[in-house]
């Protein structure tokens, strides 16, 4: 089979390189997946990188922290040759062999069937980023936001998770604000459904005063950093921020006061450890609300041997949109 295999050399960093390898080097697990589809999301920058962002432990080792496919054996009685599986997070890619060969062996409590209306392909436009950002969406939505109570605020918004929580929250009627630095990229999110479009720069500063202006009904974050600090003054009453990311940075600092004086919450994202059901819910929600034709619009196709540029290229904020990764 073929794979994309981080090697270490004697100089301590990893290099890529796409080769034939042996189905029995294939880590211990339940179910066998033929890959179809793997894509790119920040996380796999890190693991393509020379020293794998501290989150690869060993080597040689296969990145990729999703895939698609179709089951080739399985061990476990929920799951049968032939059966259409996606998989996300679990730290595949990063401590377990993932997405970035032709087969992948893994846990079968890690994989979800894919509903009917999603092909492997779409899957992986949508990858742990679009899953991400569907489970952001649900936390502003179980914490009741409808979209009359106002605009939505989207931060790094041509990228991954930015994009399909564009297209998500546009999709379901919500005016969106789409927060970028590529400000030439304003058709893109209009085409995606974007209303309002932000310069960066106007956002992305250190807190001026505690609160501003009321003016986001909810906002998904994957920018973290000064941003996170600032827009928290911004948000409207009993306002819900689901912070994502730090593409912007680890840090942030902020004030007591939007939380006191506005009941504004903020709740934290983590799409690798998210329960079955909880998957199970969002891969369904996926399938009904995300328009596939704008899906489609943010998507390139890449290949094993364009992975190492495009590792990099992400890790600078210059990927646009979703990578989908042809295996084959
Ligand atoms: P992308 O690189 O595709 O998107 C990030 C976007 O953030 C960029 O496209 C850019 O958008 C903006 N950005 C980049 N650098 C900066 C900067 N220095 N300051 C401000 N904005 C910046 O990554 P993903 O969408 O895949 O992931 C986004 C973040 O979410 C990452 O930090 C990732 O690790 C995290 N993540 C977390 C998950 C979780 O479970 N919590 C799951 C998936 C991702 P623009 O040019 O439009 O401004």
């Amino acid at each position: 089979m073929r794979a994309l295999v981080m090697e270490q050399g004697t100089d301590g960093l990893a290099k890529p390189e796409i080769k034939d390898i042996d189905e029995g080097h294939l880590p211990e697990g339940d179910v066998t997946v033929r890959v179809e589809f793997s894509t790119l999301n920040y996380k796999d920058g890190l693991c393509l990188s020379p020293k794998g962002g501290g989150l690869v432990k060993t080597y040689p080792h296969v990145p990729g922290i999703d895939f698609s496919g179709v089951v080739e054996a399985s061990d476990d009685p929920r799951y049968a040759p032939g059966d259409r599986v996606v998989l996300t997070g679990w730290r595949v890619g990063e401590i377990h062999w993932g997405g970035y060969a032709q087969k992948a062996r893994v846990k079968a409590d890690w994989l979800v069937k894919l509903p009917d209306a999603i092909s492997t392909r779409q899957a992986m436009a949508v990858g742990t980023a679009g899953f991400t950002a569907m489970l952001a969406l649900q936390a502003l939505e179980d914490a009741g936001l409808t979209p009359d109570k106002g605009p939505v605020l989207v931060t790094g918004a041509t990228g991954g998770v930015g994009s399909v929580a564009v297209a998500l929250l546009a999709n379901l009627g919500y005016e969106v604000a789409a927060v970028t630095g590529r400000v030439e990229q304003e058709p893109y999110l209009r085409a995606l459904g974007a209303s309002i479009i932000v310069p960066r720069e106007d956002i992305n500063q250190p807190v001026a005063r505690p609160l501003e202006k009321a003016t986001w009904a909810g906002c998904i974050d994957a920018v973290g950093g000064d941003m996170l600090g600032r827009l928290l003054g911004q948000m409207d009453v009993n306002s819900s921020v689901a912070l994502v990311g730090l593409a912007g940075g680890a840090a942030f600092s902020s004030t007591v006061v939007p939380f006191l004086l506005r009941g504004v919450k903020l709740f934290g994202i983590d799409s690798v450890t998210m329960p079955y059901e909880a998957r199970v819910r969002a891969w369904n929600r996926l399938a009904t609300d995300l328009p596939m034709g704008k899906l489609e619009d943010m998507v390139q196709t890449a290949t094993l041997n364009d992975l190492p540029e495009l590792g990099a290229a992400i890790l600078k904020g210059q990927v646009k949109g979703r990578v989908v990764v042809d295996v084959n």
